[in-house]
């Protein structure tokens, strides 16, 4: 029996993917696979369709938004955020909360001015900071909703003068959002979503259009929104299966059954490193993520012994990010709470042989 605690890519359910290998044989008895059929076919045109109906649904998308597929991963729209809405000589608000807002950061001044409002850089980022101002004048704040490498979670967005961005590549469908709050979010897929390939857009179409400057095609939300996703290419099986995750998902209760779930597999685990006198969990409690668990050993020399008998229990994924070490148990949509269970055990067990 395997266990994958990995934080990527791709964490879906065995039965995802059972149907998505069954539709590259054979996409809906059209004995045609799905990497094959045009996408242009009203065959593709319908899992778009679907997809983007399945996204509007599961997250209660109001209208005024775009639903965009795009490609370039969450990286590209590190990019794609400020070339589209940070005019030159514009600063936009960002809060620094770990390794993936500062590489969002890094890219948007190429694009205008970056005002960092709060930053946890200092311990490195065990905590979301919470005291601070966003500028009236800013053309947007951006802040990354789950900190996959460093285990915290944004458990409330602040109240913005001016449109909030946020990156929510790991957290995306796993809680409940009120996607009002945002003028737009993104996410890669390749965590709660769907294979590597594949990024996903919400955006208020109002925001469109406004930063003065020549985008390439490929770059511009409003050429991608005009054309439904189809401008170019587009990832046909990174999209199939994403929509096969969210019909799954749906027939599980949707994103608030997700979200408790996911809360009860967080707090399982949370509460066996707190008790337990192995381990010490690396994030101030109140910010501590519900996706990716970060942890590490009171005692430096029983990290290795823990990680090999984890291993040896079928437990995947488990080791900590080189910025933090330790280990990291991710925890997306489609592990179940037995999985925690089962690491719990093993914690327990050497515990037993080791306190
Ligand atoms: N943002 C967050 C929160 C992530 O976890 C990741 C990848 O894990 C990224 C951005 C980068 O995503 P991509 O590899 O799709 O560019």
């Amino acid at each position: 029996m395997k266990y994958n605690f990995g934080a990527g890519p791709c964490i879906l359910p065995q039965e995802v993917f059972k149907q998505a290998s069954e539709a590259v044989l054979n996409f809906n008895g059209t004995g045609l696979s799905i990497l094959e059929i045009s996408h242009r076919a009203p065959e593709f045109e319908a899992v778009m369709d679907e997809s983007v109906h399945l996204v509007k649904e599961l997250l209660n998308v109001p209208s005024g938004y775009s639903v965009l597929f795009l490609q370039g991963g969450a990286s590209l729209q590190f990019s794609m955020v400020p070339a589209n809405l940070l005019a030159e000589g514009q600063t936009a608000a960002y809060l620094d909360t770990g390794a993936w807002a500062s590489k969002a950061m890094k890219e948007a001044k190429l694009f205008g001015n970056v005002q960092v409002v709060a930053s946890s850089k200092e311990s490195n980022y065990t905590y979301i900071p919470k005291d601070y101002e966003i500028p009236a004048d800013a053309a947007y704040f951006h802040c990354t909703s789950n900190n996959t490498i460093f285990g915290t979670e944004l458990f409330s967005f602040p109240k913005t003068p001016v449109p909030m961005v946020s990156d929510m590549s790991s957290d995306i469908f796993s809680r409940e959002i009120n996607v009002e709050d945002f003028g737009l979010i993104y996410a890669g897929a390749q965590k709660n979503l769907g294979p590597a390939g594949v990024v996903l857009v919400l955006v208020k179409d109002e925001l469109l259009g406004k930063s003065g400057r020549k985008l390439p095609s490929m770059l511009d939300y409003k050429i991608h929104a005009d054309n439904k996703s189809l401008y170019n290419t587009p990832p046909v099986f990174s999209i199939y299966t994403a929509m096969l995750n969210l019909r799954w998902l749906k027939a599980k209760g949707g994103v608030g059954q997700m979200e408790k779930e996911n809360t009860a597999k967080a707090a399982a685990l949370y509460e066996e490193i707190d008790r337990n006198p192995i381990f010490k969990g690396t994030c101030q409690p109140e910010d501590r993520s519900r996706m990716n668990v970060c942890f590490v050993t009171e005692n430096p020399e029983h990290e290795k012994p823990f990680l090999k008998l984890a291993e040896e229990r079928g437990m995947i994924g488990i080791k900590g990010h080189r910025s933090v070490g330790g280990f990291r148990a991710s925890i997306y949509n489609a592990l179940p709470i037995t999985s925690v269970y089962s690491l719990v055990e093993v914690m327990q067990e050497f515990a037993q042989k080791n306190a």
